[in-house]
This record gives C-alpha cells, structure tokens and sequence, in this order.
C-alpha cells in the first residue's frame, strides 16, 4: 500500500501553511460556470483553519497562459466562491509575498515561466516570499505535473504532506494498481485520444475481466480487427497498438467487447441510421454505438462488481448520438452493489450535462490524466512528494 504523509493537526498548529489546489474551474464572461473543484478541496482547506495554521496560502493554476500574464485567467476571480464555501475572509496577492491575514490566494502560478520547468529558483521564490512552513498537496488532477507548485516546494526542502482530497483519491484508485486478475471488474474506455489511453489499456487487458470500448477509440480497434469504418474518426497510428491490446486480452482471458452495431451518419447534422459493423463503409461517419451493443455492454455492467469508466462512448455533444453514453451512465448508476469509478474531464461533464448527480457513483475522480496515469501504474511526482519516505 502507498504510505502517504497525512495532514495531522500537530503538522498545522502555528504553522505558515502553503496548499496547492486545482482550481482550474471553467470561466464563461468572467464568471465561474462550475465550482465543483473548489468545493472538493474544502476539507483540506477547513482543517488548516480549524486547526491553527498560523497563515493559508492558496496556490493554483488557471488555464494555460504560458508563462506570461493574462489578465482573464487571474485567480482574483475565484476569492468570493472560495470565501462563501470556507467561511473565511480570502485576501488576493498579486506574487507570492504575505501578508498578515490568515487566508490568502495568490496569483496563476502558470503566469510564471517557472512554473512549467519547476524552476528551483522560483519554488524558492514562493518558498521564502511566503515563510512556507508546511506544504500540503491536494490537487490530484496536478499530480501528474512535475511542476515548481507541484513538486518544486518540497525539493527545495519545505515539509510535505498530502491533503485530503488527493489522499481520498489514492485510497479509491490504489486498488486497481494490482497486478494479478481482479475477479468482477469491468473497465469502459472511450473517447478519442488513443495516446492518452494505451498504458492503462495494456493495464487493464492483464488484470480486469473485462473491458469495453466505445467512442471514436472502438473506431481504431474495428480497423484493427478488419472492419472498414467508413469516414469515421480513428487513429491510423494507434492501429497496431489497439492490436496489442488485443492480443493482450486474448493472452490474459479478458474480455474485450466492441461495438457490434453503430449509429452513424455522413454528417453529424443530417440522418443517422443503426447497422452491424460489417455495413459500415463508403462515407459513413460512426458517431455512436447501436442498439445491440448497448444491450449487451448493459448486460456486462449489471454483473460487475467493480466498474472503472473513462471517456465517452460516443459523440455525446450531439443528440442522438448522446444515447450510449447515456445507456452506460444509466447501467453503471443503477448497480448499486457495485463501486463505481469515473474520471476524465469529457466523461465528468457528459454524465453532468446528460442529468445524473455524481452521487449516483462511488468515486468521481477530479484527475483526468493523473488518474489514467495513476491507474497504469506510473509513479506521479506529486504522489512522489507525499509518501512518507520523502520527508521521514
Ligand atoms: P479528458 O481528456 O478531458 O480526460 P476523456 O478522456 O473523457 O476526456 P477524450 O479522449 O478527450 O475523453 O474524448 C472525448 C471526446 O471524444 C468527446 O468530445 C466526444 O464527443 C468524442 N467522441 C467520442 N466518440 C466519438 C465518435 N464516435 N466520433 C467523434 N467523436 C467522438
């Protein structure tokens, strides 16, 4: 088991405490469109008040401003929703200098061209400018950084511990790290990215019972297989690895379920119709998997224990080509008996937008690509930084 270093009350009390978030919210005029990730990194943020900590300093990203300043990515914006949720005062800085005030959110760390390079120089900035004392990592989605905010505190020797969030995020993924068979897991990928993907394919073809691909990702996995897919999306790069996995599968006596039948269209906007993989051809576009396919990926989620799923399984943007996606949301939210993991920003935002709560699932992981990193079994630097081994 990963042993991370725990935030405990004795570690806070008194101290000058710096904690890196992901509050990387989606921002539309100005205003926050969803506050999820704020709220989520609420209880770290309340046992560093309630606790003692002498000072909390916010760190965060914003976008992607590229080592420069720009003005609508400022983190300014997030003081009143972070000041409602904690209960606290939250004063802005512009740099990484203190004041006295007891909370205090600084300025996009990416504005700083170190950030990116983990430029020790620039954590020393923060470390010193600050008086930083503790630092506390929550932000998961940013483990997989090895950025100045993210792993550069504690290489220039600032004490280190995991926050509560990214520790409740270990607790829910580590399991699926084993190597051997896991008797009752099904894994659903889909998607468009291959690259992203691979690893945790590779992972998964030797330790779930199953796995089910959809998405334009099943698209590279039928060339794969033989099948013309038509016009569809697909990665002609991607096609040897996507038989990789297949034999991966086939070696390991795992599962691998695609499509069987499609709804596809030539244009997104005009007629789709349902057929059997094999009538693709021509100029069909597959936007999402068909009737007998749902029935039977369903039939597979209601048996599972354990339900893994990242990327959707169709081009859910548009109706009608939301309704797989919708299917398996609806599948895995009824099994109740089983734990139910997802991750992925798409996938996140498709269950949201097609109406279910993420209470319906056990885990929804706030990390994209550190969970798909996590789960291949990549050792993330910002998990690196929380074991206890580092600062023990
Ligand atoms: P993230 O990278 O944010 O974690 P994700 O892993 O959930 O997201 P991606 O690989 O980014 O998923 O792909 C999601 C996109 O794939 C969605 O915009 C969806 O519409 C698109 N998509 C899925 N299936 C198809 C398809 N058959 N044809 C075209 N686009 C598709």
């Amino acid at each position: 088991m990963l042993s991370l270093k725990p935030l405990t009350p004795e570690l806070v009390k008194n101290k000058v405490v710096v904690v890196r978030t992901d509050f990387n919210v989606p921002l539309k005029d100005g205003k926050i469109v969803e506050d999820s990730r704020i709220l989520l990194a609420m209880p770290t943020l309340q046992f560093l008040v309630q606790n003692g900590a002498k000072r909390v300093h916010i760190l965060t990203h914003m976008g992607r401003p590229k080592g420069e300043i720009v003005p609508e990515l400022s983190t300014k914006v997030l003081v009143p929703a972070i000041e409602k949720l904690l209960g606290e005062q939250v004063y802005f800085r512009s740099d990484f200098t203190a004041g006295n005030e007891r909370v205090q959110l600084h300025e996009n760390t990416r504005f700083w061209k170190g950030e990116k390079t983990n430029d020790l120089n620039f954590a020393q900035q923060i470390r010193d400018g600050l008086g930083a004392e503790l630092f506390v990592l929550d932000g998961f989605s940013v483990a997989h950084r090895a950025h100045a905010s993210v792993v550069g505190l504690t290489e220039v020797g600032v004490e280190t511990c995991a926050g509560r969030l990214l520790e409740s995020e270990i607790k829910y993924l580590e399991p699926f790290l084993s190597q051997t068979k896991i008797s009752g897991l099904t894994v659903i990928v889909g998607g468009a990215k291959m690259e992203t993907k691979v690893a945790v394919l590779k992972h998964f073809a030797k330790t779930a019972e199953n796995i089910i691909v959809g998405g334009a990702l099943a698209n590279t996995f039928l060339v794969a297989s033989g099948y013309d897919v038509g016009e569809s999306l697909f990665e002609e790069s991607e096609v040897e690895t996507a038989r990789e996995v297949l034999e991966i599968a086939e070696e390991y006596k795992t599962g691998l379920h695609l499509p069987v039948d499609v709804q596809v269209a030539s244009d997104p906007d005009g007629d789709s119709l349902y057929v059997p993989v094999e009538d693709v051809s021509g100029d069909m576009k597959i936007f999402d998997m068909g009737p007998r396919s749902i029935a039977s990926f369903c039939e597979i989620i209601t048996h599972s224990h354990t339900l893994i799923w990242n990327g959707p399984v169709g081009f859910f943007e548009k109706k009608p080509f939301d309704t797989g996606t919708k299917a398996i949301a609806e599948s895995i939210a009824k099994n109740a008996e089983a734990i139910s993991i997802l991750g992925g920003g798409d996938t996140v935002s498709a269950v949201k937008s097609l109406g279910f709560s993420t209470e319906q699932f056990t885990h929804v992981s706030t990390g994209g690509g550190a969970m798909l990193e996590f789960l291949e079994g990549k050792e993330l630097p910002g998990v690196k930084v929380v074991m206890k081994y580092v600062t023990s």
